[in-house]
């Protein structure tokens, strides 16, 4: 089977220009200038004039099927991963879960099982490590030898959950500065925000924005700056930061940055849109939607201009989504009249490629830094690279057609995720997903579905090739 995308403006993190991609079975051929085409005998040709071709959206943070205060994320890999499809993203790299007291390879194999044979499109696992001990460090050598998992994440917050002491953390970063992997990092002080926790329900503040306000920006900057500090201490230890959120934890990622040190960061779409005002603080128990931690941060503070500013000049090189959906009903109203056991977590693993498209739209990034921060350096990062997050010849053919000119309303009566509201009920793109292909498959053109669960496969990740 061979393609032709014809006429389209190819978007990379180097530049742009008009060419046509040629596709072989599930790989990218050729790219080449229009004028050349012409002689080319194919199976189908897809016109893509006046729309941009991308690589396929890689979101390197989500978490389908998580487990997480009494209930789980409601997005299957099936549903979740139909939705990815839909808002042309083409690969997702999730979190495995290791438990305190759990084995990390068994962890492992429960996500393999969960996503076996269900996903829509390329997939891959992170490593959560919820007990660091001598037995969880020989595995980490394992995962990245053996399995193809090469970046682990460990938690300042959640005690008695996922929480990782100081020391755990060390010895973590010195065997990942060892045999290669990435440390990911959830920067919160969680001991101090369960204190806080615990004064506001005393007083009597249960609303969804006491989530918010027990947990400032303080101390994730606090947590962000610790964690480099440790990580320099293992010997410069490669460290992403992840779903940051505040302006004060961007400094300190920046300091490092400009010392040359290996810290990274992403940020997430709901940080760049939503604050915690208007959407934490909506009337009601409405604000549980948008809990999430890190939370959504004050519109009195600059804290989106500076995440804007950090992705124009790299401070933060990737946008993932931390797509971890709760419905309202049954799941999030178990934290009625108590904040703290609203399951945390918003879903927008559809959304994440138009809004940080409305970004280009707006004039706050380039054409180049948007394909860079959703696709090129996602793959650059965490080891896909040059397999995936490219247009060029012998990666994978996962290609996008983004039409600039079209309209994306998003909300829950169009959205696919399998969830009973939307972060984003009623907001409008200017920009739309037109076809997505995955591995040579075109799997969704002009909102209508061919693809099927079971197609995507997971990919074994190498370390990552984004080091200074
Ligand atoms: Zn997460």
């Amino acid at each position: 089977m061979s393609l032709l995308v014809k006429g389209g403006t190819v978007v990379g993190p180097t530049g742009i220009r008009v060419a046509d991609v040629l596709v072989e079975g599930e790989k990218i051929v050729a790219v080449l200038d229009p004028s050349f085409s012409p002689t080319i005998t194919v199976d189908e040709v897809l016109d893509a004039s006046g729309k941009y071709v991308i690589p396929g959206g890689i979101d390197a943070h989500t978490h389908m099927e998580l487990p997480f205060g009494g209930t789980a994320a409601s997005d299957t890999f099936d549903t979740g991963t139909r939705a990815a499809a839909y808002g042309g993203t083409t690969t997702i790299i999730d979190f495995a879960v290791q438990r305190t007291g759990e084995v990390v390879q068994d962890g492992l194999a429960a996500w393999h099982a969960k996503a076996d044979g269900e996903c829509h499109i390329d997939y891959a696992f992170h490593m959560i490590l919820g007990g660091v001990d001598a037995d969880a460090l020989k595995a980490m050598d394992q995962l990245v030898t053996d399995e193809g998992i090469t970046s682990f994440k460990l938690f300042m917050a959640y005690p008695g959950v996922f929480y990782s002491d100081d020391g755990q953390i060390l010895r973590a970063m010195q065997t990942a500065r060892e045999n290669g992997a990435m440390i990911m990092m959830h920067a919160e002080n969680g001991i101090a925000i369960d204190v806080l926790v615990q004064q506001a329900l005393q007083r009597g503040e249960t609303d969804p924005i006491y989530h918010g306000i027990t947990r400032p920006a303080a101390l994730e900057a606090e947590a962000t700056n610790r964690a480099i500090a440790l990580a320099e201490v293992a010997q410069d230890c490669p460290l992403y930061i992840v779903h940051l959120s505040a302006s004060q934890a961007l400094e300190h990622v920046a300091a490092a940055r400009d010392e040359g040190r290996n810290v990274f960061a992403e940020t997430c779409p709901q940080y760049l849109y939503l604050t915690l005002e208007d959407q934490l603080g909506a009337p009601g128990f409405e604000g549980a939607k948008w809990v999430c931690s890190t939370p959504l941060r004050s519109k009195h503070e600059p804290h989106q201009r500076d995440l804007w500013k950090g992705l124009r000049n790299n401070d933060l090189a990737i946008v993932s989504t931390d797509h971890c959906p709760f419905c309202m009903k049954d799941q999030k109203e178990l934290g009625l009249g108590d904040f703290s056991k609203i399951p945390n977590g918003i879903g927008g693993v559809e959304h994440r490629v138009d809004l940080v498209f409305q970004g280009v739209v707006d004039g706050k990034l380039s054409l180049e830094r948007w394909v860079e921060t959703i696709a090129t350096t996602p793959a650059r990062m965490f080891g896909l690279y040059p397999r995936k997050g490219i247009v060029q010849p012998g990666s994978d053919a996962d290609l996008v057609i983004y039409d600039p000119n079209g309209t994306t309303r998003i909300g829950v009566a169009t959205h696919h995720m399998n969830m009973d509201h939307s972060a984003y009920e009623g907001v409008e793109i200017k920009g739309r997903v037109g076809t997505v292909i995955s591995r040579g498959e075109v799997i969704v053109a002009d909102g209508n579905y061919h693809g099927r669960k079971g197609r995507g496969k997971f990919l074994k990740r190498g370390l990552s090739s984004y080091l200074m």
